[in-house]
């Protein structure tokens, strides 16, 4: 275990935000893992556990404790029957898994090319775009408890993947060391989602998982700013899900509000929509810091914003939604430490 302190987390993140990690530790295997775990207890530090960087904003003040980032590698296949299930260490990055899994021809996660961050990461959020979520594919999951030191399997029952969330966001506690994922022989292209069936129409190639994997990556590149050029960790707040009496009183004001009814009656609306159609705030700009022209979702930081700027913008949108819509709106990006 290589232990470093003070190092500063804002390259290691894609908002390029935030101050340093007392104590930083890059974690190649269970081993060092478990040494972490103890050091941290030894010093009486809280342990935090950072992956790419993509879904998170680091505190200017950064994290007085110990953060560990997950860098556990490899990727391997086995056969199961007429599936195949894929092992993936935790820190491998989730795209070079997508191409892995094209590359044998096996349907699945095509739609999920181009997300970043590593597959620790993308479990934990239970990723999702353009019609597909981790959770289709998801078998289960390693992990050591990092109060116990305790290896448990965590399988897709009591992993309760659903939108942006799992248990494993929910109980902190487990570092995931490394996922399955099942492709079943059967599998088949998913290109109803408006935007791929538009590249369909117009003539590009759907057939196989890497042409699917190309056009969803052409696709995220005209609509994310370029991350070497500006800040950001994609979509800052979830869709909002409301009751059905909320979601028809909205339509009413606004007909034409992308509305997803969901299983348990309620229904899930486009904050994109609104943001830019019933608030006119697509571009908003708190000095440094906008909402993206191209997906008013994503919060765009330039060089030299910080985490002081996005939480001022982040609480200001919050409050315009509650006050003129009476929504009460939810993070994906999470405050780290
Ligand atoms: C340009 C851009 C586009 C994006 N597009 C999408 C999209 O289309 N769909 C989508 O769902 N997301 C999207 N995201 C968000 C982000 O990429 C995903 O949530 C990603 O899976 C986060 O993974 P990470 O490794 O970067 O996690 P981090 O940001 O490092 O961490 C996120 C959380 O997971 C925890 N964590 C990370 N690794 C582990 C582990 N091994 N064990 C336990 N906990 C862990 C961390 O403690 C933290 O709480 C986008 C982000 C960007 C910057």
């Amino acid at each position: 275990m290589i232990l470093q302190e003070n190092v500063l987390l804002a390259p290691l993140t894609t908002f390029h935000i935030g101050g340093s990690a007392r104590i930083f530790i890059a974690a190649r295997s269970e081993k060092d893992i478990e040494d972490a775990i103890v050091l941290a207890r030894t010093r009486g530090l809280p342990l935090h556990v950072l992956g790419g960087g993509s879904n998170i904003l680091v505190p200017d003040a950064g994290v007085d404790g110990v953060v560990l980032r997950i860098q556990l590698a490899g990727v391997a296949f086995q056969n199961d029957g007429a599936d195949t299930l894929l092992v993936a260490g935790a820190g491998e990055l989730w795209d070079t898994v997508v191409d892995a899994v094209g590359t044998r021809g096996m349907f699945g996660i095509e739609n999920l090319a181009g997300i970043p961050g590593t597959v620790g990461g993308a479990t934990v959020q239970n990723i999702g775009a353009y019609g597909a979520e981790l959770a289709d594919v998801f078998e289960y999951a390693d992990t050591i408890d990092r109060t116990t030191g305790v290896h448990a399997r965590i399988g897709k029952k009591d992993a309760a993947l659903a939108y942006r969330t799992s248990f494993f966001k929910n109980n902190r506690n487990c570092i995931i060391t490394a996922v399955a994922l099942r492709f079943s022989s059967a599998g088949a292209p998913n290109i109803s989602y408006p935007d791929l069936a538009r590249a369909r129409s117009a003539g590009e190639p759907l057939a196989a998982p890497a042409d699917i994997a190309r056009a969803v990556r052409a696709i995220r590149a005209k609509k994310f700013p370029r991350n070497d050029a500006e800040g950001t960790a994609g979509s800052f707040f979830k869709n909002p899900v409301v009751s059905r009496e909320l979601a028809d009183s909205l339509r009413a004001r606004f007909p034409d509000l992308p509305t997803f009814p969901q299983e348990d009656g309620r229904v899930k609306l486009a904050l994109a929509w609104l943001l830019d159609h019933a608030l006119s705030l697509k571009g908003y700009a708190g000095g440094p810091v906008r909402l993206y022209e191209k997906q008013p979702l994503v919060v765009v930081a330039r060089a030299g914003a910080r985490a002081h700027d996005v939480e001022a913008l982040a609480r200001h949108i919050a409050e315009r939604v509650q006050k003129e819509l009476g929504i009460g709106i939810e993070r994906e990006v999470e405050l780290f430490g």
